[in-house]
C-alpha cells in the first residue's frame, strides 16, 4: 500500500514517530505457529462470494459458500465478521447458529453435529454496511467527466477490512481461493482480481462473475464497479494490462499504461517468475483513500496516483511512476509471497518501496532517483533518532497496532534505506539471486524475516542473519565518529566508534550497536567496506590525508558521519569537487549533528557556502529546507532578519544563475531547483521574487498559455502567500473554474498559503465547503496544515471547531496517523495540553499510546526549534564580527 496525503504529512513536518516494543527474532514460516487471532483448527481453502451492494443505503447482502478444512473434530468455527447479521448458517446442509461480535470483529459459530477432520461446506447469508471512507467496500460519489454528480463502489481492505464485505478468516497466512460474483447496476462495469468468467444482465442489474483467484490472502480481494472504461494493451511476455478510469478519463490513463508493461517486463526478469496471472488492471478510483493499495491483479489508485491529464506536471509523472512501481513489486513481495502476519509488515512495504526507487532510478536516469530519495531516508533517519522510535519490525497483536505498523517513516522510508544498504554490501547480483531463491522456495505462501535471512546467505556464503536482525530488531541507528590518523608519507588510516544517535543529543541509555557495512573513500576514489561490528575499531586504511574522506561514500549506508575537526576541515575545502552524493550525505549528517546539538551550525553553512556553481538539486534541497526551517523558527523572534539577509545572500547566486524562466536543456531535476529556490526567496519576503511573480501571475490571469502547467505553481504559490482580498479572489475564481481535479487541488491549495489571517481563514472554509468535490474530500486536512505555516494559532482553532467536518473522509487507519503527526505539527500553535485534548477527540478509540508518541514528537520539536535560534543568532553574530 501507499499513501500520498500521509507521506506528504511526514515530508513536510519532519514527524518523528515512535515507541513499540521489537520483536525477538523468529522461526521461518509454519502455518500452525505463526501469531494470530483466530484458531487454525479450522481452515478456508476456497470461498464462492456473491455480493449486492446498495450504495443508496450503505448497505449490502451477500452470501458465501466456503469449502474448508477441519483439522480436529469440533463444533466451533471462528472467523471475522464486522458490522454483519446472520440470517441463514450451515455446515454440509447442517443448520448452524453463528453469534457475530463486533467488539472482537470475530464470530462464532455452532455447528449442527460435531465436524470431523477433512472436508466440509460452510454456508452463510447475510448483511452487511457500506462505507463512506475507504474502508470495506465503501460508497464513492464523484463529479465526472461530464461535470455530474456520480455514484461508485470501490473497496479497501488493507490491513484488516475483507471482514466487513463478506466473513472470512481475515489474517494473512489463511491463504485461499476466492470465486467472487457482484451484482450490480446493468450500465456499470465491474472490475476484480481476475477477468470475468460470465456475465448474466436481469432486468435493471447484472450478475458479473470472476474466475477463481490464486491462493492468497484476504486482504487482497478487489471489487471496483461503477460506469468505468479502460484502455488496454499486451507486454512482451503476453501479460495483459488494463487501466480503469471513470468514464471520459481513460486516454488519461496512457502514461500509467506504457510504465505498466515496463515496469512488469523489468519485474518477470529481475525475479525469475512470471507475473503468474493473466491480467493486471489498474484502476483509478476518484477519490475513497489517498494512495493505492496493491491487490492482486487489480490494484486500486487514488486517480490522482494514476491519470495524467493535459495539465499534469513533471512531479505528477514522477509520483505516478513510482507509486505504479510500488504497488507493482507488491505484486511479488505481499501477493505471491506474502508476510506470516503484521509483525513482519516490511517484508511488503520494505520491499516494495526498495524496488519502486531501484526501477524508478534505472528506468528515468535523467531523474536522479535516488538522490530524490535522499529525502525520504532523511525523513526516515529524523523518525528514527528519537529515543520514542520504534524497529522496523514490531510485535502486533490488535487490528489497529496492524493499521499503526504501516509507518512511512520506519516501515517504507528506513526499511528502503536498509536494503539498499544491503544490495549494496552482499553486491547488486547476488542479493538478486538470494531473492530469486526467496520466491521460489516461498512462493503461493507466506514467509518471515528468517526465511529472507536463509536465502540471501545461501547466496551470498555470509551469516545475514546477523548482520540484519540488529537493522530490523531494534529501533534506531548509529552515528559513526571518524578520527583519522597520518603517518610521516601521509598515509591515513582511521579509528571508527559508533553509538546510538539521538537528536535531544541524549546518551543511548541501551548502549545499542550494529554491524555496520561502512563505505570508505579517499578522494574520489572507489569504497572499500569494512564490517563495523563492534563499538570500536581501528587502524582502516584510508587513502591519503591530503585527500577529503567519504565514510559513507555514496550516500548508501543507514548511519550517520560525525568526522574529526581536521577531517572535517579538509573536506569542507574540497567540497566542490566531491561526488554529488557524498555532498548530499555530508550536508544531511552535518545539519542533523547541529540539530542535535553536536556540531558547531557554522560548519553546516560553511558546506553549504561551498557549493560553488554545483546545481544539484538534492543537495540544494537540502539546503532550503534547512534554511527553511530556521527562517521558520526565527519569525517573532529578533534574529529574524539577520538570518533572512545571510539564507538569501547564500541562495541568491543560484537564482540568479537559474532565472524564471525554464531553459530547454534543464535536466529534470534542475527545472525543480528553480521553482524550489523561487519558492524559499519568496517565502523569505525577496522583493524582486515577489514582484516578479505578480508580473506572471497578471500577465497568467490574461492569458492562460502564458503558464505551461510546470510553472504554474511556483508563480501562484507566491502570489498566494502575499495576496490582498482582490489577489485572492482571482486565485479562487482560478479554482473554481479548473477543468479537472489536478488543477483544482493546485489552485485550491494555493489559498491555503495566504499569509494574511482574513484570508487564511477564508482558505479554511473553502476546504470544508461543498466546493471540494467529493472524491477531494480526503484533501480537507491540508487546508489546516497548510495553515500552519504562518497562522498557527488561527488553524488550530479552525481545527478545533470543525474537526468532524476536516477529517470525515479519513479511514481508521489514517486517523491513527493524525494521532502522530497532528501533535509536532501544532506545536507551537497552543499550549501542548490543549492540543493532545484536541487530538483525543479526533481519534480512534484506543489510541492512546499514539497520542503520547505524538506528543513527545511535539514536545523534542520545541526543544530543537530553541536550540536551531540559539545556534542560528550566535552564528550570525560570528559572521558579522
Ligand atoms: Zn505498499
Amino acid at each position: 500500500m501507499h499513501f500520498l496525503a500521509r507521506a506528504a504529512l511526514a515530508a513536510a513536518f519532519a514527524l518523528p514517530l515512535t515507541g513499540i516494543a521489537s520483536a525477538a527474532p523468529e522461526p521461518p514460516f509454519n502455518f500452525d505457529t505463526t501469531y494470530g487471532n483466530l484458531p487454525k483448527d479450522v481452515v478456508p481453502r476456497a470461498y464462492a462470494i456473491s455480493v449486492t451492494p446498495d450504495p443508496d443505503h450503505l448497505a449490502l447482502t451477500g452470501s458465501e459458500t466456503v469449502k474448508i478444512e477441519v483439522r480436529k473434530p469440533t463444533k466451533t468455527i471462528i472467523f471475522n465478521a464486522l458490522n454483519m447479521t446472520f440470517s441463514r448458517a450451515s455446515v454440509d446442509g447442517v443448520a448452524a447458529t453463528v453469534v457475530p461480535n463486533d467488539k472482537t470483529q470475530r464470530a462464532t459459530l455452532t455447528a449442527g453435529k460435531l465436524l470431523t477432520p477433512g472436508m466440509h461446506v460452510l454456508a452463510l447469508s447475510y448483511k452487511g454496511k457500506m462505507e463512506t471512507a475507504g474502508q470495506g467496500l465503501f460508497r464513492q460519489p464523484y463529479i465526472g467527466a461530464d461535470g455530474k454528480q456520480h455514484v461508485m463502489v470501490s473497496t479497501q481492505f488493507e490491513s484488516t477490512d475483507a471482514r466487513r464485505m463478506f466473513p472470512c478468516w481475515d489474517e494473512p497466512a489463511f491463504r485461499a481461493v476466492y470465486t467472487l460474483s457482484a451484482t450490480l447496476p446493468a450500465a456499470w462495469t465491474a472490475v476484480s482480481n481476475m477477468p470475468v468468467a460470465s456475465r448474466v444482465v436481469k432486468g435493471p442489474t447484472a450478475t458479473t462473475t470472476f474466475q477463481p483467484t490464486a491462493k492468497m490472502a484476504s486482504y487482497l480481494v478487489v471489487l471496483t464497479a461503477g460506469d468505468l472504461k479502460s484502455i488496454s494493451g499486451v507486454d512482451a511476455n503476453g501479460t495483459r494490462h488494463e487501466i480503469w478510469t471513470t468514464n471520459g478519463n481513460e486516454q488519461d490513463g496512457q502514461y500509467a499504461l506504457a510504465n505498466s508493461k515496463q515496469i512488469l517486463e523489468a519485474y518477470d526478469a529481475y525475479f525469475g517468475i512470471k507475473f503468474p496471472l493473466p491480467k493486471l488492471s489498474s484502476i483509478a478510483v476518484p477519490g475513497g483513500f489517498s494512495g493505492a493499495m496493491e491487490n492482486w491483479g487489480g490494484i486500486t489508485y487514488n486517480d490522482q496516483a494514476l491519470l495524467l491529464g493535459k495539465s499534469g506536471t513533471l512531479g505528477q509523472k514522477q509520483e505516478i511512476y513510482s507509486v505504479q512501481a510500488h504497488e507493482m513489486a507488491h505484486q511479488w513481495f505481499g501477493d505471491l509471497v506474502t508476510m506470516s502476519w503484521w509483525d513482519d509488515l516490511w517484508l511488503n512495504e520494505s520491499f516494495a518501496s526498495w524496488m519502486s526507487a531501484r526501477q524508478t532510478a534505472l528506468a528515468n536516469p535523467t531523474w536522479l532517483w535516488w538522490q530524490t530519495e535522499d529525502g525520504d531516508k532523511e525523513g526516515a533517519m529524523q523518525a528514527d533518532s528519537q529515543i520514542t522510535s520504534h524497529a522496523i519490525q514490531t510485535h502486533v497483536t490488535d487490528e489497529l497496532q496492524a493499521e499503526a505498523a504501516f509507518d512511512p517513516a520506519i516501515t517504507y522510508s528506513k526499511g528502503q534505506a536498509f536494503l539498499r544498504m544491503t544490495e549494496a554490501y552482499l553486491g547488486p547480483d547476488t542479493f538478486r539471486s538470494g531473492i530469486q531463491l526467496y520466491m521460489q522456495d516461498r512462493k503461493f505462501s507466506n514467509a518471515t524475516a528468517t526465511d529472507l535471512w536463509t536465502a540471501l546467505s545461501k547466496a551470498s556464503g555470509k551469516d545475514v542473519a546477523a548482520y540484519a536482525n540488529g537493522w530490523i530488531a531494534q529501533p534506531g541507528f548509529p552515528v559513526i565518529s571518524v578520527t583519522a590518523s597520518c603517518d610521516a608519507s601521509g598515509n591515513r588510516t582511521v579509528a571508527l566508534h559508533q553509538e546510538r544517535f539521538l537528536l535531544s543529543g541524549a546518551a543511548d541509555p541501551n548502549a545499542t550497536t550494529w554491524t555496520v557495512p561502512v563505505g570508505i573513500a579517499s578522494g574520489n576514489g572507489a569504497p572499500s567496506y569494512t564490517v563495523l561490528n563492534a563499538r570500536d575499531a581501528s587502524g582502516i586504511p584510508a587513502g591519503s590525508c591530503s585527500e577529503p574522506l567519504r565514510a559513507n561514500a555514496g550516500d548508501i549506508g543507514f548511519y550517520r558521519v560525525a568526522y574529526d575537526p581536521a577531517t572535517l576541515a579538509t573536506n569542507t575545502k574540497a567540497f566542490a569537487s566531491l561526488p554529488d552524493d557524498d555532498k548530499i550525505v555530508m550536508l544531511d549528517d552535518q545539519w542533523a549533528l547541529t540539530l542535535a546539538g553536536k556540531a558547531d551550525l557554522r560548519s553546516y553553512l560553511a558546506l553549504a557556502n561551498a557549493m560553488g556553481n554545483d546545481h544539484n538539486t538534492r543537495a540544494w534541497n537540502q539546503i532550503l529546507g534547512a534554511l527553511n526551517t530556521i527562517e521558520r523558527d526565527e519569525r517573532s523572534k529578533p534574529g529574524h532578519d539577520a538570518f533572512t539577509a545571510y539564507a538569501s545572500a547564500l541562495v541568491h547566486p543560484l537564482y540568479d544563475s537559474l532565472g524564471w524562466d525554464p531553459n530547454p536543456n534543464d535536466a529534470p531535476p534542475v527545472r525543480q531547483l528553480r521553482h524550489a529556490v523561487i519558492g524559499s526567496l519568496g517565502e523569505w519576503g525577496d522583493p524582486g521574487v515577489i514582484a516578479e511573480a505578480r508580473k506572471r501571475f497578471a500577465a497568467f490571469i490574461k492569458d492562460r498559455s502564458t503558464l505551461p502547467p510546470d510553472e504554474q505553481s511556483v508563480v501562484i504559490d507566491t502570489v498566494a502567500t502575499y495576496a490582498d482580498q482582490a489577489t485572492f479572489d482571482q486565485i479562487h475564481a482560478l479554482a473554481k473554474s479548473a477543468k479537472n481535479e489536478t488543477e483544482g487541488q493546485r489552485y485550491f491549495f494555493a489559498l491555503a498559503m495566504a499569509k494574511d489571517p482574513k484570508l487564511a481563514e477564508q482558505a479554511m472554509e473553502i476546504g470544508i465547503s461543498s466546493e471540494i468535490p467529493p472524491q477531494a474530500a480526503s484533501s480537507r486536512p491540508g487546508f489546516v496544515f497548510g495553515t500552519i505555516d504562518w497562522n498557527p494559532a488561527l488553524a488550530f482553532e479552525f481545527g478545533k471547531a470543525h474537526g468532524k467536518k476536516i477529517f470525515e473522509a479519513m479511514d481508521g487507519m489514517n486517523m491513527v496517523f493524525i494521532a502522530l503527526y497532528a501533535p509536532p505539527a501544532f506545536a507551537d500553535a497552543a499550549p501542548l495540553d490543549q492540543v493532545q485534548a484536541w487530538v483525543t477527540t479526533l481519534v480512534p478509540p484506543g489510541s492512546d499510546a499514539f497520542i503520547q508518541r505524538g506528543m513527545a514528537s511535539a514536545k523534542l520539536a520545541q526543544q530543537l526549534r530553541a536550540r536551531i535560534v540559539q545556534q542560528a543568532d550566535a552564528a550570525m553574530q560570528a559572521a558579522k564580527t
